[in-house]
């Protein structure tokens, strides 16, 4: 097994007992991002020196016995839209292409601490909006299993960078199944924590009551121990929460005794590709070897969780997205270009004697505005604006998300009345494997309807994550999802660990 196929607890143990220096591991990823990344896209920016630098600083202190920290040495890719201080943060937008933060992210402090290596900044959909990455500004990312179709979204640079063993470890965002849905057709780990378990601070908002910092890995160990270093309060985000992180990686590795597993009703209905169906019913299967119950249950108002969540998702998004206005920071048109265009219109209107039309023409702010957002969002971006904005006026408020607000609150007790008889649900990640490249980008329905299994954890708040648990006939990766309550994360990874441990399907990678 190449060094950059191993999992990053292997490394770990590699640099902690001497026999691997962080400087050689870094250099094996970044010769494997030269090799490979031209196909893949996975990078926005790599940061060779800083990293290597800092892979030597690191050596040095462990050399020397000092203190280092808990990924001492671990190359980690983190995905675009988390703030880094004086580093180009882009959101994979045009409107932010600029962009330098003059604060780390408290994700990123934590990490900075934790003496990780920052290789690179990966692709996104613009501002997280999409499911297959094919929404970014910059560039498109391929799936490493078969370059034709999509990684997934919309942290598939991620989830892309570690499939291909360009990092052990990477930082993605889920604010509606975008760590979970690209672990899942990447073949890797990836986990979205409850609500509040890890700080917001920093991270480019895109809905603020549903997104959620999480981990992805190699393994179910890798996506703990990145958690567990990331997670904890931070009086900076008041929605983070004050209780204690649990020591994921610790516990780990101990098997649950008497788990009763859900399985949703709801999710083997039309629409579910037979292929995952039969991969997931295996699991099952797996799951009662290892002396685990299986349980029917029903989760009825599932069947609104799409339609719920892109109502409220694009009402935040319309929100938070008011900010750039070519003002404050980010993007902003060519003035003389406005100015000249300005007063091209009013020449027309005054010789046309269009009273009416002069009344009504914009004043350079108003134009500048304009231009701006046109020129600085892309077409998804200004989509989700445009249906946010609608479903929070006056005249729809009530209709669209007032309604939906109720709706979620039905999610969210569904699950705790789930919960009540079951340890665990689990079920599929998306309908189908990875999707081909362009197949869906005209088709923002077809787009939205990939999320039905991952958007109602974040509606609920409660933690899920996704694992390997099959290969569909093309050879594309298949996702188990496991979800838990709020807070029980612990359980969620002892549940995953205990079918990746009867199991191989965490050992295959992507031939590149
Ligand atoms: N695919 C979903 C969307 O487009 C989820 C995105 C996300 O989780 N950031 O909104």
């Amino acid at each position: 097994m190449a060094l950059f196929d191993q999992t990053a607890t292997e490394h770990l143990k590699g640099l902690e007992s001497g026999a691997l220096k962080s400087v050689e591991l870094t250099q094996t990823y970044l010769d494997r991002i030269r090799a490979v990344d031209n196909r893949v896209g996975a990078f926005l920016s790599v940061d060779a020196d800083g990293a290597l630098k800092r892979a030597e600083e690191i050596d040095e202190r462990r050399a020397k016995k000092q203190r280092v920290g808990r990924l001492a040495g671990l190359p980690l890719a983190v995905k675009d839209i988390l703030c880094e201080r004086g580093k180009v943060t882009t959101c994979a937008s045009r409107m932010l292409q600029q962009f330098r933060p003059p604060y780390d992210a408290t994700v990123i402090a934590k990490l900075r601490e934790a003496d990780a290596v920052f290789v690179g900044r990966t692709n996104m959909d613009e501002f997280a909006m999409g499911g297959s990455t094919e929404n970014s500004a910059f560039q498109v990312t391929r799936n490493p299993w078969d370059l034709e179709r999509s990684p997934g979204g919309s942290s598939g640079g991620s989830a892309a960078a570690v499939a291909a063993g360009m990092a052990p470890l990477a930082i993605g965002t889920d604010t509606g199944g975008s760590i979970r849905q690209p672990a899942g057709l990447c073949g890797v780990v990836g986990m979205k924590p409850t609500y509040g378990r890890v700080s917001r601070f920093g991270l480019i908002a895109f809905a603020s009551s549903l997104d959620q910092i999480g981990p992805f890995g190699q393994s179910v160990e890798d996506a703990a121990l990145l958690l567990e270093t990331i997670a904890g309060h931070d009086p900076r985000d008041t929605t983070s929460l004050d209780v204690p992180v649990p020591a994921y990686s610790q516990s780990v590795n101990k098997p649950l005794a008497n788990l009763r597993i859900g399985w949703v009703r709801e999710h083997f209905g039309g629409g579910l590709d037979k292929e995952v169906e039969s991969a997931v019913r295996a699991a099952f299967e797996v799951y009662k070897s290892l002396g685990a119950t299986l349980h029917e249950i029903s989760l009825p108002h599932s069947k609104y969780a799409v339609a719920t969540y892109y109502v409220i998702a694009p009402s935040e998004a319309s929100s938070n997205l008011a900010r750039y206005d070519g003002v404050h920071f980010g993007y902003r048109t060519d003035e003389k270009e406005m100015l000249a265009e300005l007063a091209a219109d009013r020449r027309r209107l005054e010789t046309a004697g269009d009273k009416a039309g002069l009344e009504h023409l914009d004043s350079a702010l108003v134009r500048m505005y304009r231009r701006t957002r046109a020129e600085g969002f892309g077409p998804e971006v200004k989509r989700r604006i445009m249906l946010g904005t609608y479903a929070l006026s006056a005249g729809y408020y009530d209709a669209y998300y007032l309604k939906a607000l109720k709706l979620r609150r039905l999610i969210r007790k569904d699950f705790d009345d789930a919960f009540g008889k079951v340890d665990l649900i689990a079920g599929p990640i998306t309908p189908a494997p990875a999707f081909k490249i362009g197949e869906m980008s005209g088709d923002p329905l077809a787009m939205y309807l990939v999320d039905i299994y991952t958007v109602s954890a974040n509606l609920a708040g409660i933690p899920g994550l996704c694992l390997p648990c099959g290969r569909s006939q093309a050879g594309l990766p298949i996702g188990l999802q496991l979800q838990a309550p709020a807070l029980e994360e612990e359980r969620l990874f002892c549940g995953a660990r205990m079918f990746e441990q009867a199991t191989d399907w965490d050992k295959g990678r992507a031939k590149l």
